[in-house]
């Protein structure tokens, strides 16, 4: 962990910054992103956020969103290929490794400028000069909260980099259900009110403005793409290209599916594979003592955090759905002891 006054003294006068997240943003790697961002354009640098890829619609609202540049490997590569090398500071929000952001990654390593990484998951790569990482805040947004306050800047955030930074905190703690919800998550929530954020606003816009579409695939999923299994305290959904298609799946309509399996009681171990373009996705969620971070570290190239996890699979959907249960059996004294809950960080 770096200190803020290296941060403070990289930021002392006006500085060409990069700011990029993760792959398939979610409202905390945008959210904090953007935060970030009007907080530092506020103090009079010249800021260009890039994400890796497209992103939900229902995070459009966010301010700064008509400025960002989507990256897009044969359309703009040129572009930003130049941002990132012209960059003096580069911001790596919300996630750990650079090999998750594809092409991007490499860029950035190669890049002359400094590099400052904040972020909270598990295991980070060490590619950064600056590390403002905790694996044990909530979000991205309540450290990038943290580092604006530390820099003694609070007094900047307005309702606008406050929703975004609070849209992260909500989406990441689950609406301050997940065991990550502290006192400190609180007390910043607090100081965002104070700052005027509407969080009603911000949880409607977030939440409740899915297409039509949507609800309907959704209602499909439920129906007749869920599988429980009892003896191993696990649900899981798999979905095909075909069916995305037939439902117009767009980014973002597939988030939170998984929130849906493991709701049921007794389930402490859900899982959704989707059969993407580029490779079959999967996402973990646990509830209590299992790690899904280990599991999908250990089996399918990924990472994330004990309870919320996600990884991929080159193998074709069905056969990765068969490696999956038949790993099931591996875990099974960890999957039915497992006690419910854990302690807070
Ligand atoms: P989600 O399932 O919502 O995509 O991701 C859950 C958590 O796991 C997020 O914090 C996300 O950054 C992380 N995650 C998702 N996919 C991957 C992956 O392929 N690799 C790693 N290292 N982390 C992932
Ligand atoms: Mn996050």
């Amino acid at each position: 962990m770096s200190t803020i006054s290296e941060l403070k003294e990289l930021l002392a006068q006006p500085r060409q910054i990069f700011i990029t997240t993760h792959h398939k943003p979610d409202a905390d790697a945008l959210g904090s992103s953007l935060g970030l961002a009007g907080y530092l354009r506020k103090k009079g640098h010249s800021v260009t956020v890039v994400t890796p890829s497209d992103y939900p619609n229902f995070l459009a609202w966010m301010p700064g969103n008509d400025e960002v540049v989507v990256y897009e490997p044969r359309e703009n590569d040129a572009q930003v290929r130049d941002i990132i090398g012209t960059a003096e500071v580069l911001f790596c929000l919300d996630f750990s490794c650079l090999g998750r952001i594809n092409e991007l990654g490499e860029y950035i390593r190669n890049a002359p400028g400094t590099k400052v990484l904040i972020d909270h998951h598990q295991e980070p790569e060490q590619f950064a000069d600056l590390d403002y990482s905790n694996s044990k805040a909530a979000a991205t947004a309540e450290l990038v909260f943290e580092v604006i306050r530390d820099l003694g800047d609070q007094n900047l955030i307005d309702t606008g980099i406050g929703e975004c930074l609070y849209a992260g905190i909500m989406t990441d703690t689950g609406s301050f259900r997940h065991p990550s919800t502290s006192r400190n998550v609180h007390l910043i929530i607090a100081e965002l009110l104070s700052a005027g954020i509407n969080l009603s606003d911000v949880h409607r816009r977030i939440y409740d403005s899915h297409s039509e579409e949507r609800l309907r695939f959704l209602g499909f999923v439920l129906k007749d793409k869920l599988t429980v299994l009892r003896e191993y305290n696990t649900a899981y959904i798999a979905i095909t290209a075909d069916e995305l298609r037939q439902y117009h799946s767009k980014t973002g309509d597939t988030e939170g599916l998984v929130n849906f399996a493991l709701s049921i009681e007794g389930i402490v171990f859900a899982a959704i594979l989707i059969d993407r373009p580029q490779a079959v996705k999967i996402s973990f969620r646990s509830v209590g003592d299992f790690s899904v971070s280990e599991f999908s570290r250990r089996h399918f190239q990924g990472g994330g955090h004990h309870n919320a996890a996600g990884g991929i699979s080159h193998d074709p959907l069905e056969d990765t759905v068969q490696r999956f249960l038949g790993l099931l059996p591996h875990y099974q004294t960890q999957l039915v002891t497992a006690p419910l809950a854990i302690t807070p960080p």
